[in-house]
C-alpha cells in the first residue's frame, strides 16, 4: 500500500497508510483526528519517515496535538512517542498498561536477541538499521508508556470529541485499545485487522477472535485496520472469516501448508499477486499456533 500524506477520510479525520517495505519492519496505520480543544493521533509507527508524514499531517491541518492514543505497544505503534512528544510538550499518551509486562518481558527479550544477533553478524545488511533503531527505541521504553492508563473500557472526550475506547483482553497482546467513533460509525482497530497476514506474535489467537466479534457487534460501518486500506464491514467480515478459519486450521490436525493456502484465499484481495512474502508469515504464524507457543498470552 503507497503510504497516503494525511489522506482525508471524513468526520474530522485523517489517514496516514503504514508501509510495509521488503526487507523492512512494518508501521502501522496512524490516524490523525481533530476535535473542539484540538488534533490527537491515534498511533505513531516506527520509521522516522512516518512520523514526519505525521508532522507534515498535523501542521496541514494546522492544529496542535494535545494527545496520543495507542492501539497497543509492538513498536510499529508507539516508536514516535517520544518524538512527537518532544515537538508538542504537552501531548498526553493514552493507551493500556500492558506495555510494562512488555518492557520486562517480550520487549527485553527480543532486544537481547537482536543484540546476540547483531553481534554474530547474523542480520541481513538491509535489516540491521531496522534492528538498531528498535533497540535504541526500547531503551527509552519508559517515554512509550501511557500518562493515562485505559485498562478497561469507557467512553471519554479527547480533545473535546466523544469517543468510545474499547479494551480487548488477551487478544494481539495482553490488552488491545480499539475506539469506537459512534458519530461516524467507525471502527479504529489496531492491529484486531491487519493485511497481509495477522500478526500473531504476541497474540492469544482465541481472545483476537472474541474481539473481532465485538467489533462486529458495535454498530461499526467502516473499520480502519492497523495495517492495510479502509474496509467496509463486508469487507470486515470477509477477513474476520478468513482469520477464523486460519486459526481453526492450524488448531486442527491438517497440514499448516493447507491453512496458509487457505489465508492467501481468503484474503487474496489484500494480498496481491505476489503471494510470496504473506505465504512465508503465514506458515510461520500457523506454525507458533499449533506448537502451543502462543498458549501463554491466553492464561491470566
Ligand atoms: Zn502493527
Amino acid at each position: 500500500m503507497p503510504r497516503t500524506y494525511a489522506h482525508g477520510i471524513g468526520g474530522g479525520t485523517f489517514l496516514i497508510g503504514g508501509g510495509f517495505d521488503p526487507d523492512r519492519s512494518p508501521d502501522g496505520n496512524s490516524l490523525i483526528l481533530y476535535g473542539p480543544e484540538g488534533a490527537f493521533v491515534i498511533d505513531t509507527g516506527r520509521h522516522a519517515e512516518h512520523l514526519t508524514l505525521i508532522k507534515q499531517g498535523l501542521s496541514g491541518i494546522g492544529m496542535t496535538p494535545v494527545a496520543i492514543v495507542n492501539t497497543h505497544w509492538h513498536l510499529d505503534h508507539v516508536s514516535g512517542n517520544p518524538g512527537l512528544k518532544a515537538a508538542f510538550p504537552d501531548i498526553k499518551v493514552y493507551g493500556t498498561s500492558a506495555i510494562d509486562g512488555a518492557l520486562t518481558g517480550f520487549l527485553a527479550e527480543s532486544a537481547e536477541a537482536s543484540r546476540r544477533a547483531l553481534a554474530e553478524g547474523s542480520v541481513p545488511v538491509g535489516a540491521a538499521a531496522d534492528i538498531e533503531a528498535d533497540l535504541a527505541t526500547i531503551a527509552r521504553g519508559a517515554e512509550l508508556r501511557p500518562d493515562i492508563v485505559i485498562d478497561e473500557s469507557r467512553d471519554m472526550a479527547i480533545a473535546g470529541r466523544p469517543l468510545s475506547l474499547r479494551v480487548a483482553h488477551r487478544a494481539v497482546t495482553e490488552r488491545d485499545l480499539w475506539i469506537y467513533d459512534a458519530a461516524e460509525k467507525r471502527a479504529i482497530v489496531g492491529d484486531l485487522v491487519t493485511v497481509p497476514v495477522p500478526f500473531l506474535d504476541t497474540a492469544c489467537p482465541e481472545g483476537w477472535l472474541k474481539a473481532l466479534d465485538e467489533v462486529a457487534a458495535s454498530g461499526a460501518e467502516q473499520v480502519v485496520p492497523g495495517h492495510g486500506p479502509i474496509m467496509d464491514i463486508a469487507a470486515f467480515d470477509n477477513w474476520k472469516t478468513a482469520f477464523a478459519d486460519f486459526i481453526a486450521c492450524a488448531r486442527g490436525p491438517g497440514a499448516l501448508e493447507a491453512c496458509s493456502a487457505g489465508w492467501l484465499k481468503g484474503a487474496a484481495r489484500w494480498i496481491g499477486p505476489d503471494t510470496s512474502r504473506a505465504e512465508a508469515i503465514a506458515v510461520y504464524y500457523g506454525e507458533l499456533i499449533r506448537s502451543g507457543k502462543l498458549d501463554g498470552y491466553c492464561s491470566a
